[in-house]
């Protein structure tokens, strides 16, 4: 998603952006030095055994020239060019989820994809929820799942109903055994720079699919999660640094992250924990379909610090880190990952 920050904004709102800008950078860094860990120690490994991976420079490690290209919603990642990395053959597990069981909203592309990749490949077995249309990437998944010996269910539906909610967690529950990790992560937005101009059937369907489906899915999993279960939302950076072009959009973003300090807060009592993750500008479906102008992703590529968008599978360790143990003192959180953009 593109994050421009309005120029209108008054010194006040400025300064207090700024802070809380500054919290969440602290946070950001503990969060990554935090998932680098797993890394360090397979390195260390690696070492004595003789071949030392090459550190790499994080402006080169991915690709900034992405082509102009568009879809229809909801998109499949399958046509992109190039496709989103979401660790299919890179990310490495040392089973820091094993036997851990998982259900991951929008598990078919982008960031929940390689979240669903990730935990799997950590020892996990992983429900995936989509949208029926998006059957061809989800396919992916669930081989990829059952190729680290894992079970993987495939459960499409639309989130936009309570009903289906309900049973997307009820499923789970009966096919898995259980349930100790729901990752919130299905989004929703368009790129709509003018409110005289925002249908209300957007606005609803931003509103439906970033919050009350993550409300109704928060509901039902509590019900049935033991202590040490956790739940992770997928906010943005456009909840600290709104974008213009997104008002509905980064209006749930920021709803999200209060969502999840306030929920944390309820079920702390439970054993239950619950963090967010904001990302900045990542390369997936999203980027392809939600209607901004050609030069989108170009100019998203040049704005960042890093010089480049972000690729799903760089997000994968956060969501590691905050499902397992090792994290059992982080609640009410939400970590950033955005290239230096915030
Ligand atoms: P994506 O298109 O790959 O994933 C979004 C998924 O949401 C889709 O795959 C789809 O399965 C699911 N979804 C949408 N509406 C649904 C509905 N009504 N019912 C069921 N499923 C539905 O794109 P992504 O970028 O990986 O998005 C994942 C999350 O990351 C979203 O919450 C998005 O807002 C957030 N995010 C993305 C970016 C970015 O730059 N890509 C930046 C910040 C936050
Ligand atoms: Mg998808």
């Amino acid at each position: 998603m593109a994050e421009k920050t309005t120029e209108t904004d008054t010194q006040t709102a400025k300064t207090a952006l700024m802070s809380r800008r500054s919290m969440m950078k602290g946070v950001a860094i503990v969060g990554l030095a935090a998932a680098a860990l797993p890394t360090m120690a397979e390195n260390a490994a690696t070492q004595a055994s003789g071949s030392v991976p090459p550190i790499k420079d994080p402006r080169a490690k991915f690709p900034n020239d992405q082509p102009t290209q568009a879809q229809a919603w909801p998109g499949l990642q399958r046509d992109m060019t190039p496709r989103p990395d979401c660790g299919e053959t890179s990310y490495r597990g040392t089973g820091r989820l094993a036997g851990r069981r998982a259900l991951v909203t929008g598990g078919d592309s982008g960031i929940g994809r390689a979240v669903s990749i990730a935990y799997a490949r950590e020892g996990a077995d992983v429900a995936i929820n989509y949208l029926p249309q998006e059957e061809d990437d989800a396919a992916e998944v669930i081989g990829l799942i059952h190729r680290e010996g894992r079970k993987a269910i495939a459960i499409p539906g639309d989130l936009r109903a309570e009903a289906f909610c309900r049973s997307l967690v009820a499923r789970t529950e009966r096919e898995l055994g259980g349930l100790d990790i729901l990752v919130n992560n299905a989004g929703y937005g368009w790129f709509l720079p003018d409110i005289l101009e925002h249908p209300s059937e957007k606005f609803d369907q931003t509103i439906k699919t970033n919050l009350y489906a993550p409300f109704w899915l928060s509901k039902a999993a509590i019900a049935v999660m033991k202590p040490g279960s956790v739940i992770v939302f997928t906010s943005s950076v456009t909840a600290f640094s709104p974008s213009d072009a997104f008002l509905g959009y980064s209006a749930t973003k920021a709803a999200i992250v209060a969502f999840t300090s306030a929920l944390a807060k309820q079920v702390a009592k439970r054993g239950i924990r619950v963090n967010g993750v904001a990302p900045g500008p990542f390369w997936t479906p999203m980027q392809v379909y939600f209607g901004a102008p050609d030069d989108n992703v170009s100019s998203l590529n040049a704005s960042t610090p890093l010089g480049r968008i972000g690729q799903p599978v760089e997000l994968a360790p956060l969501y590691v880190i905050l499902a397992e143990d090792a994290s059992s003192y982080v609640t009410g959180s939400t970590w950033s990952a955005d290239g230096g953009r915030l």
